[in-house]
């Protein structure tokens, strides 16, 4: 099985990426069939770890079983935060998930951008896969970015391409919060956002798992998410099975949780992934003397996605990430 891993020169530190490529081999292929390419991309918050270990675990099986078409792994796009356990880019301090498609002229975390999105581009794809981690407390799930910025026509054809493929991943499927916000977090300009919405290719999200260490079974989950999406583009022969937490009765989209307002220790009185009613409880504040202070509802029908990563919490925090019905 061919297998490159090429490197990108980068800014004026000459960071490296680590790209290794499969491609089906001839004698899996229909002749004359080239089939479609993919990028996977790991880490571009260099904190999130989960990814990289995805992209470990599925070379060997991608060379034992791709059948069509060739993909494209970056085992991470942010080696520096990688090192560092820093989900921004060390030398700037700077989201590189917001910099989308980079300035070739600009600040470090820009130029690494623009590398990034330049080899990206390079590689003509048919599909874009980036893989996050949400909370060690979290179901997984696939996330679905906006095409703010496409006509109505455009828009609708990549964004439903780009859903019947995350749907393949066995994943519950989250579109990104609203418009306003969306724009707002710059969210068009992540990686995924800036594909949908400038090369108009489908991109999906994948976030599982604890940030900083690989947890075995996050790793196999999103290696399984992204073997289902391949298999949904005739690539892979098995199909990913429905996850264990997969919700249903959506669509859905991610949104803040219900905020705190007072001060005092979050008790969480839910897991992620059950369904829940407007007033359900989903969290307590207490003071350290054990009385209670607030209790807080959802607001909405719809089931927590992750509980925040805190303990000590004050008045204006969201106490987890939410999904309501889109
Ligand atoms: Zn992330």
């Amino acid at each position: 099985m061919p297998r490159t891993v090429s490197r990108v020169a980068l800014g004026t530190r000459g960071i490296d990426l680590t790209l290794i490529t499969i491609a089906a081999p001839a004698e899996r292929r229909r002749v004359g069939d080239k089939g479609p390419v993919v990028v996977v991309a790991a880490n571009v918050h260099g904190d999130e770890c989960t990814g990289v270990g995805a992209v470990l675990r599925l070379l060997p099986l991608l060379e034992a079983t791709l059948l069509r078409g060739a993909v494209h792994l970056y085992p991470t796009l942010n080696p520096e935060g990688l090192e560092r356990r820093s989900r921004k880019v060390p030398e700037d301090d700077q989201d590189l998930n917001r910099l989308f498609p980079g300035d070739a002229a600009g600040s470090p975390s820009e130029r690494l951008a623009h590398a990034v999105w330049m080899d990206v581009c390079a590689h003509n794809p048919d599909l874009v896969i980036d893989l996050h981690t949400d909370a060690p407390a979290s179901i997984p799930y696939a996330l679905l970015d906006r095409a703010t910025n496409l006509r109505h026509g455009h828009r609708g054809a990549v964004e439903g391409s780009a859903r019947t493929i995350a749907a393949s991943s066995g994943l519950t499927v989250l579109h990104e919060y609203p418009e306003d916000r969306y724009s707002r977090y710059r969210l068009d300009r992540s990686l995924t956002g800036a594909v949908l919405n400038r090369l108009q290719v489908p991109a999906v999200t994948i976030e599982a798992g604890p940030r900083l260490y690989l947890d075995t079974a996050a790793v196999d989950t999103t290696a399984q998410a992204v073997l289902g999406m391949l298999h949904a583009l005739g690539m892979v022969e098995a199909e990913a099975l429905p996850h264990p937490t997969r919700m249903h009765g959506g669509p859905w989209r991610r949104d803040s949780g219900p905020r705190a307002s007072s001060t005092g220790v979050l008790v969480p009185r839910v897991a992620p992934g059950r369904l829940l009613a407007k007033g359900d409880l989903v969290a307590e504040v207490r003071a350290l003397s054990g009385a209670l202070l607030e209790e807080i509802h959802a607001e909405a029908e719809g089931f927590v996605v992750s509980l925040a990563e805190r303990t000590h919490v004050v008045a204006g925090v969201p106490v987890c990430t939410y999904a309501l019905r889109e």
